[in-house]
Parts: C-alpha cells; sequence; structure tokens
C-alpha cells in the first residue's frame, strides 16, 4: 500500500488532510513539518496577538483525530533535500539525519517573510509568520516597547493592533499613500487610517527611503528608523522593527531537487510539478505566473489536489480525473475586531467602468462598486459589510446588472420609490 508524504504542516496541508478524510487510498500519510507544535490556524495568530483567542481555540485537532485517519505527524522535522530518482527524501530532526521513502510527495512549504538584506546585521527584527512570532511580539508589547511596524497591508495592519491590544506603541509606516493598496482605494484607506489611530497607532502612508539607524553602543540592534514623508526627513525611535512588505514562496527545497521553478515551484492545473509523483500546494507554488497570499485560492487547489490523490495509481498526466484549477476573484476581509473590511475584485479606475458609491465616511460607511457593461468587477464594504456576501455571489457569477442601475448598492431589493 503507497505512503503519501507531506512537506510542510500549515494551512494548505491540514485543509487537504480535512479533505482526504478517512478513506483515502494511502497505508499512512506522513507530515513532516519544521514548527515544533501541532497544527494551528495560522491566520488566527492576529488574534492571538490581539489576545481576542487562545491557542486551544486554533488548534483544531488532536491526537485521536490525526489517528483516525492514518496520519503520522513528525515536528521539528526539517526536509533538507528531495531525490525525485530515488523517491526519497532526507530530513533532519533532533540533530539527527535520516531517509525516508515515498510513493507520491506533497510540497507545502509555503512561504517565508521578505526582509531586507540590510536588516539581517540586526537582532531587534522580525517578521509574523508563526506562533513563535506571537511569542517574541508579545514579549516586546507587555514591554510597552515601541514597535514600527513596516508594510500596511493586511498583515502589517493586524500585527499593529495586536500589538497595540498588548501595549506597544506603534508606528506604522506603509510606503504606498493607500493603506492596503491591492485592497482599498484612498476613500476607504483614509476611514482605516483614521480607525487605527483612534486606537492609539501612528499611522505614516507614503513613507519614503526607509532606513535602519543603528544604536551606537549597541551596533546589532537598531535605535530608530529613518524615513522621507512630505519632503521631510523623519526619525523614529524605536525598541523592535517588524516586517510586514511581502512573502517569498519557499521554493528552495523543489529548486534543489531540479523540479521546474520560477518565483515559486511550478504546477499544473492537477497541482502536478514538472516530477512524477511530486505535487505541490499553497504559498510555495506558482501556476499561471500567479503565486499566492491568501487562503482562498489554496482551498481551490486543495479540492483539485485531493480529487488526485484519491487515485494515486493512475494519476498520470493523461489520466487526470480531477477538476483542474482555475484562477478566481477572491474576497478579502480584514481581521480587525470593530473595523469591518471586505474588498472583492478589481479596485482600481479603468477607462470604461460606471462606478457606484455611497460614503458617510465620518461614520465609518462607505460601499463602492465597479462595474463594466453591467457586471461587478470589484467591490469595496467598509463599516456596514452586510452586502458583502451578494456582492461576490454577482461577482463570481458576472451577472448583468444593468436593469437593477444604481440599487445594486443596496443589493438584490430594490427600493420602493424612484429617486
Ligand atoms: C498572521 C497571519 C494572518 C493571516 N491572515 C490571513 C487572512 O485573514 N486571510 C487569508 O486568506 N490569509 C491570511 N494569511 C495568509 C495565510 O496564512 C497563508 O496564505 C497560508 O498559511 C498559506 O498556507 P500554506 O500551507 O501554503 O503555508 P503555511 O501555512 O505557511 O505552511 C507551510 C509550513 O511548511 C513548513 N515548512 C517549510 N519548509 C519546510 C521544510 N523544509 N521541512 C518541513 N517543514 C517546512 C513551514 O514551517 C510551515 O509550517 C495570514 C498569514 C499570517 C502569517
Amino acid at each position: 500500500m503507497p505512503t503519501l508524504v507531506i512537506i510542510g504542516h500549515g494551512m494548505a496541508t491540514n485543509r487537504l488532510l480535512e479533505t482526504l478524510g478517512k478513506d483515502h487510498p494511502f497505508s499512512s500519510i506522513i507530515v513532516l513539518s519544521d514548527e515544533l507544535n501541532a497544527h494551528y490556524n495560522r491566520l488566527m495568530l492576529s488574534l492571538l496577538l490581539a489576545q481576542e483567542t487562545t491557542i486551544d481555540n486554533i488548534t483544531p485537532h488532536d491526537e485521536t483525530w490525526y489517528q483516525q485517519r492514518r496520519i503520522d505527524c513528525r515536528f521539528g522535522c526539517r526536509v533538507q533535500a528531495i531525490d525525485p530518482q530515488q523517491r526519497t527524501l532526507h530530513i533532519r530532526q533532533n540533530n539527527q539525519q535520516h531517509t525516508l521513502s515515498y510513493h507520491t510527495l506533497v510540497i507545502a512549504t509555503g512561504a517565508s517573510t521578505v526582509i531586507p538584506a540590510e536588516a539581517y546585521a540586526f537582532d531587534n527584527q522580525m517578521g509574523f509568520r508563526q506562533l513563535s512570532d506571537v511569542e517574541r511580539l508579545s514579549a516586546f508589547a507587555q514591554q510597552q516597547a515601541h514597535v514600527t511596524v513596516i508594510g500596511g497591508g493586511l498583515l502589517g495592519i493586524e500585527a499593529a493592533v495586536g500589538l497595540t491590544q498588548q501595549g506597544a506603541k506603534v508606528t506604522l509606516l506603509h510606503r504606498n499613500p493607500v493603506l492596503m493598496n491591492r485592497q482599498l482605494d484612498h476613500t476607504a484607506s483614509e476611514i482605516l487610517t483614521h480607525a487605527l489611530q483612534q486606537r492609539g497607532i501612528e499611522v505614516q502612508c507614503g513613507a519614503q527611503h526607509i532606513q535602519l539607524i543603528p544604536d551606537n553602543k549597541q551596533p546589532k540592534r537598531i535605535a530608530a528608523v529613518a524615513f522621507q514623508h512630505d519632503d521631510r526627513t523623519h526619525r523614529q525611535p524605536c525598541d523592535l522593527v517588524v516586517y510586514a512588505i511581502g512573502i517569498r514562496p519557499n521554493k528552495q527545497l523543489a529548486e534543489a531537487a531540479g523540479i521546474p521553478c520560477g518565483s515559486g515551484i511550478i504546477v499544473d492545473q492537477w497541482m502536478a510539478t514538472g516530477c512524477d509523483a511530486i505535487y505541490a500546494l499553497g504559498e510555495c507554488c506558482e501556476f499561471e505566473g500567479n503565486t499566492y497570499g491568501l487562503v482562498a485560492p489554496i482551498w481551490q487547489q486543495v479540492e483539485v489536489l485531493a480529487q488526485q490523490l484519491q487515485q494515486p495509481d493512475n494519476a498520470t498526466h493523461t489520466t487526470r480525473q480531477a477538476q483542474p484549477y482555475v484562477e478566481q476573484d477572491h474576497l478579502t476581509k480584514l481581521k480587525v475586531s470593530g473595523i469591518n473590511i471586505h474588498s472583492m475584485g478589481r479596485i482600481s479606475d479603468e477607462e470604461g467602468d460606471e462606478q457606484l458609491e455611497l460614503q458617510a465616511a465620518p461614520y465609518g460607511l462607505y460601499r463602492k462598486i465597479w462595474l463594466r457593461n453591467g457586471r461587478i468587477q470589484g467591490a469595496l464594504c467598509v463599516g456596514d459589510v452586510s452586502l458583502s456576501p451578494w456582492l461576490f455571489e454577482q461577482l463570481i457569477e458576472q451577472r448583468d446588472l444593468t436593469e437593477q442601475g444604481y440599487t445594486a448598492l443596496f443589493g438584490a431589493t430594490q427600493p420602493e420609490s424612484g429617486v
């Protein structure tokens, strides 16, 4: 009976194990994780940092669950090399090396935080990715440290809020003039900035030429961050710098094994890599030039791969039975309690778009839809997100809302009287 080996025990692997269920065709599934603790929900680390949940609440399964599915989880176990010819892995665990054979291999190694080269010279900088990061961030916050978070995307904002809630004084620096600029427009960013400032976070959008200033007495310590804003140079003293400027797929293992890679590990529409019996999914992979940073597309990838793995012996390139993976639009939600923001599709003006908008910015309310030929291309809900599931459905189904006119701003129900 064949063995399935999975490298990495993050969000993609957990979803794959749940989807494969108890009736999978493998004698056993071995999951190799370089983290020391059992699988937890990485998305919820923001809420853990904000002290709004506990580690128990974000740990979905106990030992029995894994046993019932013939899953053998190995922690603190780093895969150092893949040998696709011999179908073996070289592993380091507890300072010992050993090899492990596989019949089918899934690489789900995720991604790493981008840390600029100049920051490696310093000890008081870090990313926000793992459970161990929450522990370190909390220790700084509880000493009322001054933390500079660099990067005002989803992750940087959630880190800034969590740190503030634990007592840190936080400055959030973002290069773009618009916070979460992939998901928000200027108005939504202004509302969000105001909400963050009300929580005590100092927000600096449009911060340019960000530089780390070393401590004169302790050269491995950052004393301050300098940046330019409005043609002036600012100097912000800090005890810790947290980077949230992007992620990079963990493709090194695959690349060293000769598996074709671009920015990530290249997969086809069935999540197969260029090597026999080796699949990849999640943030480590690349499909049609796209890499990933949110779970929604990964859940779709899991559906495709789980179907594929149900027939381990006939899963060749010519006998694929699973539905292929296709790119779709996704709904992004900011996870900060009291600040509701949902964003979907394309959030930018293009010639030929019709834009519908409803605004009460002083009350934190804003809704905007970008339409083309009556079909939603993108939408934003700030404050009141109750319409977001309906808008998302119209976007995915590409329904023609021409007849509905401006009432699309209110959803399926039309107001009783016209304007
Ligand atoms: C704080 C935080 C909040 C987030 N919030 C959201 C959100 O609200 N919505 C959203 O859609 N996405 C969110 N994300 C992104 C989301 O968590 C990722 O998209 C998702 O975790 C990717 O899943 P993955 O399995 O590909 O990678 P991961 O979950 O990172 O899992 C990869 C695992 O592989 C391990 N690994 C790597 N190399 C090796 C090796 N050689 N040997 C053994 N193990 C290895 C890694 O240590 C890791 O445990 C958030 C991320 C963070 C950090």
